[in-house]
């Protein structure tokens, strides 16, 4: 991403989100589109209403520890995602590592399906191809206010090892489900985004990625909280 996609990419941050927008006053062209809606709506924790949920890491969390189950290719794709992510960035606000013991992560890949029932309160399903399948589990606390640690993904294979399209599955999926878990809490509307809830492209688009800096540059609703 250029210098000017990015400060455009910022300020349509700013525009839709903020009651502030002189900063921005000298960019003329339409910026709402480089952007799609991320934040997570769920009902208000006062009973009335929705509230908003928007969350990135902060810099303390960094890098932010992902452990993998050791199936299905899943490291060697996860540590894929992890460098995929990582380029959108031009000053490192989201970096990640595989760490080797669970117990010390804050997010956990497993290759297996999501447990049922469900244990936390937000659960985000994406990619219904025929080859895997993923989902992101966020536990959320009744206030609003905190997302407890670990974030849970799942990737899980449907078809037998060697199936045509399998391995792209799994690695677009790997791709997808860390933009859950860095803090893109919606999925995107277009097919051609990597956000997409069933997506078939192979990387992040220039939306996904325009969408993915802006949202580490707005203040975050929800604070990590290990526990
Ligand atoms: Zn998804």
């Amino acid at each position: 991403m250029t210098g000017a996609h990015r400060l455009a990419a910022g300020c349509a941050a700013a525009l839709a989100f903020a009651t502030t927008v002189a900063a921005c006053s000298d960019i003329s062209a339409p910026l709402r589109n480089e952007v799609y809606e991320w934040r997570l709506f769920v009902p208000a924790a006062s009973g009335d209403g929705a509230d908003t949920l928007s969350f990135h890491w902060d810099r303390s969390f960094l890098p932010v520890r992902v452990w993998v189950e050791n199936t299905a290719g899943l490291p060697g794709h996860m540590d894929r995602a992890i460098t995929t992510w990582e380029s959108v960035y031009l000053y490192r606000e989201f970096t990640a590592e595989i760490v080797s013991d669970s117990s010390d992560a804050d997010v956990i890949v497993r290759g297996t399906d999501a447990p049922a029932p469900q244990t936390s309160r937000t659960r985000l399903r994406s990619a219904m191809a025929p080859q895997c399948r993923g989902a992101t589990d966020l536990d959320v606390t009744p206030d609003n206010r905190d997302l407890l640690l670990p974030i849970r993904v799942f990737v899980a294979p449907s078809a037998v090892p060697g199936t045509p399209g399998l391995e792209d599955c799994l690695a677009l999926t790997s791709i997808h489900e860390l933009g859950h878990a860095l803090g893109i809490f919606q999925h995107s509307p277009n097919p051609t985004d990597i956000m997409f809830a069933d997506p078939s492209v192979l990387l992040p688009s220039p939306l996904d990625r325009g969408t993915a800096e802006v949202l580490y540059h707005v203040a975050p609703t929800l604070e990590a909280v290990r526990r």
